[in-house]
């Protein structure tokens, strides 16, 4: 039978926007030491706007290297996508066809467009193959930048940025005050995941962490002894969710992280994770 008391917190979660899917997972907020959220579409809206681009060959111009990028991009459903493609579209770009295409899990995609090889890439792609970033693409620490190669050759970047939702810093305070410690767990690269996270108050980051290592990140803390509950909306997260002690999904995310999530932030707020663990706690205490 389920305790009296427990079932009326069902209840009142529910009205603060929790879809427990565990009920077991739920009780077990109180537990809680360590919050791990995933950056993009989760403390942040995952709505990408350009804000920034420019070629490094003179022979292709801003306009050309959009296109190819939206080219690419149609094939993937990353929210770095979704902004590239809205961008060519507000300028009513044409956008060329594509084969081959295929994504490079947690750093970019590439694809046959006109005859050259394409790729789009994050810097630490670049990095990995021993390319210089350009000084010209560097700009607000809290930009989001891909890189755009063309048979081989830097071609250009495109810096995108998303906004934080409205109460991502009032969460992380109230979970910061009951003495959990917060993380940013990104893909993102190592600049974006520091500025935002410092100014969130968050007591850390991880960054350019491939979507299989979110998981081992997870096991990381947990062997440290820690109870950790992850807050993820992506493909990419569902892994860490499931390997997590309580996996929380962001309501607006994918199905993936929804069906491996044990509990569900309905209205796509952060902040209804605090409300998990004051419920957590106020249902323990009740039960005793
Ligand atoms: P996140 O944790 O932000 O969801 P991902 O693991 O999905 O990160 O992606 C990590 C990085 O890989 C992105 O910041 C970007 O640089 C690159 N990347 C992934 N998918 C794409 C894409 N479709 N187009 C361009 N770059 C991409
Ligand atoms: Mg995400």
């Amino acid at each position: 039978a389920i305790p009296l008391v427990v079932a009326i917190s069902t209840t009142l979660a529910a009205k603060n926007g929790l879809l427990i899917r565990n009920r077991t997972a739920f009780e077990n907020a109180r537990k809680i030491t360590t919050l791990i959220f995933d950056k993009t579409g989760t403390l942040t809206t995952g709505i990408f706007g350009v804000t920034r681009m420019g070629s490094f060959l003179p022979s292709v111009s801003e306009n050309e290297l959009l296109g190819l990028a939206a080219a690419l991009e149609q094939n993937s459903e990353h929210p770095i996508a979704t902004g590239i493609i809205n961008e060519a579209k507000k300028l009513n770009l044409d956008i060329p066809t594509v084969d081959g295409f295929e994504a490079i899990t947690g750093k970019g995609v590439s694809g046959k467009v006109r005859e050259k090889k394409v790729l789009i890439v994050s810097p630490g792609y670049l990095r990995e193959n021993q390319l210089l970033i350009p000084n010209k693409a560097i700009g607000d620490a809290s930009e989001t930048i891909v890189f755009i190669l063309i048979d081989s050759q830097l071609g250009g970047f495109i810096a995108l940025a998303d906004q934080l939702r409205e109460s991502s810093a009032e969460a992380i305070k109230i979970v910061n005050d009951q003495g959990i410690k917060t993380f940013m767990l990104t893909g993102d690269n190592k600049t974006v995941a520091k500025t935002v996270s410092e100014k969130l108050g968050m007591t850390g980051f991880m960054a350019e962490v491939l979507p299989h290592q979110k998981l081992d990140k997870i096991k990381e803390q947990q062997q440290k002894g820690e109870f950790v509950a992850m807050t993820g909306d992506g493909v990419n997260d569902a892994p860490a969710l499931a390997q997590a002690d309580i996996g929380i999904a962001i309501g607006s995310g994918t199905d993936v992280a929804a069906e491996t999530a044990d509990i569900i932030l309905v209205n796509s707020d952060p902040k209804d994770v605090a409300s998990l663990i004051q419920f957590g706690r106020a249902t323990y205490q009740k039960m005793i």
